[in-house]
């Protein structure tokens, strides 16, 4: 297959240098936009469909039309990965390649074309060489790339629609929670659920969020500043945060993170710290695990750490777990959760060796 050619507009007046540098100090997480973005338009044809018009242009408000498929039926996806620079200047991406696949998994899910891998890595390519000058230089930070794929057919007849876009916008990011490092609180939803069988909870598509966003508001009442959710049909097992996969750290030096059964999004992270795990020499184990086994686990010192983790917010300690009225307290062991956060940040930003080839160079 050929290389993706993309036109280029330019940004005719981009940010001053001197304003970059004054947002990059403090990024926050999602609240600024580089200069450009880039779009790839699929138009269905009877023979399969094609990909064209793939461009890089100033960042900027779409013009969409108000009976877009996607504000009407949801349908659309997106991924979520990162840049960062190296000692000599060089910019590198995590594992584009698994990004690329599970961004066909959720299009496959959500009636969407797939996109060539090759065209989803020239796409972060052609983002990068427009906005490189936007990947900051600060410990934690990183420049967030966002691919997304929607359906643009101006049509509500409900059926897969036949004009889609692909786009990818990036945003600098520092700590996703902000400030320090410290553990948070998660809050148990017994009531409602993100995902479930049969459903979408297996692709990052935003109707997940959607359906997470009101218990996320339940949690933020109770004082917590997660929500947890549990596997409806297997009654007490944890699946996942909102946005973020769980591992376990036993006593006797096993790492547990729970299976996947359809409705856990399979993260880049989680299964990347699986590997760190046994290369740590730590027994792996992807499994249920219950509430139960959690609160149990805490009480005896069996469960020495709790961690959430995923590209955002890399890994993140779990201190406390609010379940109704009754509060499970972690040991307040973060010892192996630093642990796998610094050699996975250590691999992405060029300090730790890259023994499994998962750096990838963009610029
Ligand atoms: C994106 C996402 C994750 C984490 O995946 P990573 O590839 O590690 O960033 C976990 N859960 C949900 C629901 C997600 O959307």
């Amino acid at each position: 297959m050929s290389e993706t050619v993309f036109t280029r507009q330019p940004h005719l007046s981009p940010l001053s240098d001197a304003e970059r540098v004054e947002i990059l100090q403090d990024p926050g997480f999602g609240k600024v936009f580089t200069d450009h973005m880039v779009s790839i338009d699929w138009t269905w044809s009877e023979d399969g469909g094609a990909w064209h018009d793939a461009r890089v242009e100033p960042y900027g408000p779409l013009q969409l039309d108000p009976a877009a498929a996607v504000l009407h039926y949801g349908q659309e996806i997106f991924e979520g990965l990162k840049a960062y620079r190296h000692a000599d200047g060089s910019v590198w991406t995590f594992r584009p390649e698994a990004n690329a696949a599970r961004l066909n998994r959720s299009a496959e899910r959500l009636a969407l074309p797939q996109l060539p891998e090759e065209m989803f890595l020239a796409s972060l390519r052609a983002q990068l060489e427009a906005d490189q000058a936007w990947v900051p230089t600060g410990e934690g930070q990183s420049l967030y790339l966002r691919p997304f794929m929607f359906a643009a057919e101006a049509f509500l007849g409900v059926r897969p629609a036949r004009q889609v876009r692909y786009m990818v916008i990036a945003s600098p990011a520092g700590n996703y929670f902000g400030g320090e490092l410290k553990p948070v609180t998660i809050w148990v939803s017994r009531d409602l659920a993100r995902a479930g069988k049969g459903g979408t909870g297996a692709a990052k598509t935003g109707g997940n969020y959607a359906a997470s966003l009101l218990p996320q508001l339940q949690a933020a009442e109770k004082g917590a500043d997660q929500v947890v959710f549990l596997d409806e049909t297997h009654d007490d097992s944890i699946e996942e945060l909102g946005g973020m996969n769980v591992f376990f750290v036993y006593e006797d030096g096993r790492l547990v993170t729970p299976e996947l059964t359809g409705t856990i999004l399979e993260g880049v992270t989680r299964s990347s710290i699986l590997q760190l795990g046994r290369d740590m020499g730590m027994s792996v184990e992807e499994r249920r695990v219950t509430l139960a086994e959690w609160a149990e686990g805490v009480r005896t010192g069996a469960i020495t750490e709790v961690f959430a983790c995923g590209t955002a917010a890399v890994v993140t300690p779990i201190g406390r777990l609010l379940d109704g009225d009754d509060v499970i307290e972690s040991t307040g062991g973060t010892e192996v959760a630093m642990k796998i956060r610094a050699e996975l940040e250590g691999i992405q930003i060029g300090m730790v060796e890259d023994r499994h080839g998962w750096m990838h160079r963009l610029v």
